[in-house]
């Protein structure tokens, strides 16, 4: 018997959401092993035949920086012509070249909020990303391909502390007028709490920008993350990113647990008869087996209490 969450809807909540599953980019560029080509394209079907609507499968940073994705080509080149339509990071115009050459058609880039994250993460200033993403953005859209942008430390920044919510809206403005079509907002460090999120959802709305545009995404760390996919959801955002098995160690805090695990997400949206399209029992047992692989649990609360009955 699939143990699920008795349903009882809460009036004024979307009627679906779509769950963005960022485990193979997001989750194994932050793990320690760096998984071998075939387990990686394993899991990115799991993941697609489990339902996930979107599933980013990877990054084209220079390896240098990220050599956990160094197989960045030879996993889209595996995954055919399934792999076109799942997004890809490109960090620049470099990475760009290298995702049309594939004939991918959905890319995203990856810009911080705050000055001092923007220097060691991207190696550009605050205004220096800009540029540089402006014409990766411009040939990607020329391309046909459509853009979605990151924007981390939306909720705290570990060097800066509290980032005020205009700064976020206007760095969320600024790449939404270099055109990409959704934005997400990164809470990296797992420090925003429900009222953060409401506020902060609210004054993009006050500043124009519609909650369709808007995806969340929100890292365990704190144990804030359902919470504030909650004020999401009822501030009426219905994008939310997830990892599967909640993958991928925050960066910044050793033990700390991470991205949000996508199972967690779904067995809140199911409990709240939200409709999301994914198999919980899949993506379980898909979390179970790359644990395995990993040599190391899941964190998600939801795969430890699934895989344990
Ligand atoms: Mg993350």
């Amino acid at each position: 018997m699939t143990a699920l969450p008795m349903l009882v809807p809460e009036p004024g909540l979307p009627a679906a959401v779509t769950i963005y599953e960022v485990g193979p980019r997001d989750g194994l560029q932050n793990e320690k092993e760096v998984v071998p080509l075939e387990v990686k394209a394993e899991f990115v079907r799991r993941l697609v035949a489990a339902g996930l609507p979107v599933v980013e499968a990877t990054s084209f940073v220079h390896p240098r920086w990220v050599p956990q994705l160094a197989d960045a080509a030879e996993l889209m080149t595996e995954l055919g012509e399934a792999g076109r339509d799942l997004p890809v990071l490109v960090p620049n115009e470099r990475g760009l070249d290298r995702a049309l050459e594939l004939g991918l058609r959905h890319v995203a880039v990856f810009a911080s909020a705050t000055e001092t994250f923007a220097t060691k993460n991207l190696n550009r200033s605050y205004d220096d990303q800009f540029a540089m993403f402006e014409p990766t953005i411009t040939r990607a859209l020329d391309a046909g391909l459509d853009v979605r942008g990151y924007l981390s430390m939306c909720f705290g920044d570990p060097w800066e502390g509290a980032v005020p919510l205009d700064a976020v809206v206007t760095a969320g403005r600024r790449l939404l007028d270099l055109g990409v079509g959704q934005l997400s907002l990164g809470d990296t460090i797992g420090t925003g709490t429900a009222g953060h999120v409401t506020a902060l959802v609210q004054a993009f709305v006050d500043a124009g920008v519609g909650v369709d545009r808007l995806a969340l995404h929100f890292h365990d760390t704190y144990g804030q993350a359902l919470s504030n996919v909650q004020a999401g959801l009822r501030a009426g955002v219905t994008t939310f990113d997830a990892s599967a098995g909640g993958l991928g160690g925050c960066p910044y805090a050793k033990s700390a647990t991470g991205n949000l695990a996508t199972e967690d997400v779904v067995w809140l949206l199911t409990g709240l008869g939200i409709d999301h399209g994914v198999d919980l029992d899949a993506v379980v047992a898909t979390s179970v087996w790359m644990a395995g692989h990993l040599d190391r649990p899941s964190p998600s609360a939801v795969v430890r209490a699934l895989s344990s009955r």
